[in-house]
């Protein structure tokens, strides 16, 4: 067994660890990185190779190797997921997401109290486990900003100190500056989009992204091949952590990348501190590293279980869990899609970044009445690829045809040939509320590669407020699926909505140490020198993307441990 000695471990070197790897190196701390999957190269995605990273879905973790189970109640046997994707690389989800970048709103930090404010104790459901954010937008927002500037993302501000800027997004929180690069190009999808959400009164505006619209910081512009959710892109536009701060780590000479490395336990001492962890080395070798500060930034499936797996008689229900909160709180985005088909025109949705091109907040978090709605909350309404994640030669395959048409034989190619051009897809990621119930713990029954019992969800979104959310915003992407002008508009069934890469909670962060996993600074409660980094420590959700909003997170972290943890180790005020 080899054991090494540094300042800080990180584990799982994605779109969090990244972040933390580049800033704790460049303060001169000594960091090793542990990733389990390995370290890719822009030059490796030039083949852009549809069956490899759409149809196989290569950039995932391989379901039989690293299983996820997944019942929709405690009733039930969990059984294995359909595979589910999410990191499994250095840059983590980054490297094929689709780069989406929103920052919340600032109802989306209080959803409680605002909720209660406005409409009454009652709009929260009895059994909802609900509670603010330890911080408002205000305090996160140099974070945001930070992050914008130091990956590149590319958009139009709707929102600048305050005063609304048409054509951007005007229900966006303030921001202080413009983004660092004006937004991709607008394709046709977008442009009817546009135009149909204008005709009903809506407000549009082309989605920010972590996609470079112009040369920035020596990486050179998107270039609209379409190859982009699920793919890495082939000329380093996508600004994926693997291509942004993994290099900035690099340049310290402080940092050490060990990938093929799968971390199975975080190691503890009597006196309530961690110590570091323990390892599978690629040649299944059994490696420790002692640390100062360990950071887990390995996706809340991961985080969760680790957690559990490092109980000692200390610790008898898994580390950072003296109140029973570890692995609760869970909650997605559930959908919500339609599909419209035009006879007169071309719409050609295979090409540029496929994730939410252009987008209305109209109906978004509380950016809308809900007063006699029956729900809270809502989504936000994008033209996008069918397939969430398809390239262009598998456009069409997320499509199901509309009522009256099988989906095989003559029947279905003729309506594929007439439409495979002229489609569009429009999409809601409505959010969710967490309860207590809506969980991650240890599977009895299935284990992983390496012995290990595989994380285990228990969940199920159809609750009331959540249905009542669904169907009111499949009735809105309906009415702009027909203002759009199309011949055809139609539902897509609506998923089980089993979890997925968009998943949030489970160590969640609070004011409150009684009910709550993490502190605003996602150090943990009952470690100090333990950190949690990543959507697990969201208290809830937002009908946006949680990407940037995790690595404006990931960059406050950072700060706290640079300029006030290192001088005065203990727990952050
Ligand atoms: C196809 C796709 C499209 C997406 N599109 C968007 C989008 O448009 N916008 C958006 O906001 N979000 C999007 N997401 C979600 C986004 O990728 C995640 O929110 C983000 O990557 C999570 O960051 P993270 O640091 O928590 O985890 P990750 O980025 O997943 O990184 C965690 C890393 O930890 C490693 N790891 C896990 N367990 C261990 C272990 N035990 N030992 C060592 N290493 C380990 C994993 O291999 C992984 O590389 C998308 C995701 C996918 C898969």
């Amino acid at each position: 067994m080899a054991t090494e000695k540094t300042d800080v471990v990180i584990v799982g070197v994605g779109a969090t660890g990244g972040i933390l790897a580049a800033e704790l190196a460049k303060a001169g701390m000594k960091v090793i990185g542990l990733e389990r999957g390995p370290r890719h190269k822009t030059a490796d995605f030039a083949a852009q190779d549809e069956l490899r990273y759409f149809q196989r879905q290569d950039l995932r973790p391989d379901p039989k190797r690293q299983p996820v189970t997944w019942r929709p109640n405690a009733n039930t046997r969990a059984v294995p997921m359909a595979p589910l994707n999410y990191g499994n690389q250095v840059g983590g989800g980054t490297v094929h997401y689709g780069a989406v970048s929103w920052r919340f709103h600032e109802s989306d930090f209080r959803v409680r109290s605002q909720s209660i404010e406005r409409y009454g104790a009652s709009a929260i459901p009895e059994d909802c486990s609900v509670i603010d954010w330890p911080m408002s937008y205000a305090d996160l927002e140099p974070y945001y900003d930070r992050v914008e500037y130091e990956i590149g993302v590319s958009g139009k501000a709707g929102n600048l100190k305050g005063r609304k800027i048409e054509g951007g997004n005007i229900f966006e929180a303030p921001r202080q500056r413009e983004f660092p690069l004006p937004p991709l190009f607008v394709d046709n999808s977008a442009r009817i989009f546009e135009a149909g959400a204008r005709k009903l009164g809506y407000h549009p505006f082309p989605t920010p992204r972590a996609i470079l619209s112009e040369p920035y910081k020596g990486r050179p512009a998107c270039a609209y091949c379409g190859f982009c959710s699920t793919f890495g892109c082939h000329v380093g536009a996508k600004s994926s952590i693997l291509v942004t701060t993994i290099p900035e780590a690099d340049a310290t000479g402080n940092f050490k990348l060990v990938t093929g490395a799968m971390c199975y336990r975080v190691n503890s001492d009597n006196s309530g501190r961690v110590t570091g962890v323990s390892y599978y080395g690629p040649d299944n070798s059994d490696n420790t590293i002692e640390a100062e500060i360990v950071i887990l930034s390995p996706f809340i499936y991961d985080v969760v279980r680790l957690l559990l797996l490092s109980k000692t008689n200390r610790f008898p229900d898994g580390l950072a869990n003296s109140n029973g909160h570890l692995g609760r709180h869970i909650m997605t985005h559930i959908g919500g899609r339609v599909f419209a088909a035009f006879d007169d025109r071309y719409v050609n949705m295979y090409m540029g970044p496929t994730a939410q091109k252009h987008t209305v907040d109209d109906f978004n978090g509380d950016n809308f009445d809900h007063g006699g709605l029956g729900f809270i909350l809502g989504a936000q309404i994008s033209v996008q690829g069918p397939g969430f994640d398809a390239g262009p030669i598998a456009a069409s395959v997320g499509m199901p045809p509309p009522p009256g048409i099988p989906n095989w034989g003559k029947p279905y190619r003729d309506f594929i040939r007439k439409y495979f051009a002229r489609h569009a897809s429009i999409n809601a990621q409505t959010d969710n509320l967490p309860f207590a119930d809506q969980m991650i713990d240890l599977d009895p029954n299935v284990r992983d590669a390496w012995g290990l019992p595989a994380p285990r969800i228990t969940y199920d979104w159809r609750r009331p407020n959540e249905q009542k959310g669904v169907a009111f915003i499949q009735e809105k992407l309906e009415q702009v699926g027909h203002a759009m002008g199309a011949t055809h508009v139609w539902r897509a069934p609506l998923s089980q909505g089993a979890p997925g890469p968009h998943t949030q909670g489970g160590t969640r962060m609070g004011n409150d140490p009684r009910t709550s996993v993490v502190n605003r600074y996602s150090q943990s409660w009952d470690i100090p020198n333990l950190f949690i980094v990543g959507s697990s420590t969201h208290p809830s959700m937002s009908g946006f993307n949680p990407t940037l909003t995790i690595q404006a997170l990931a960059y406050m972290s950072a700060d706290a441990i640079v300029n006030r943890y290192r001088k005065n180790p203990g727990l952050l005020a």
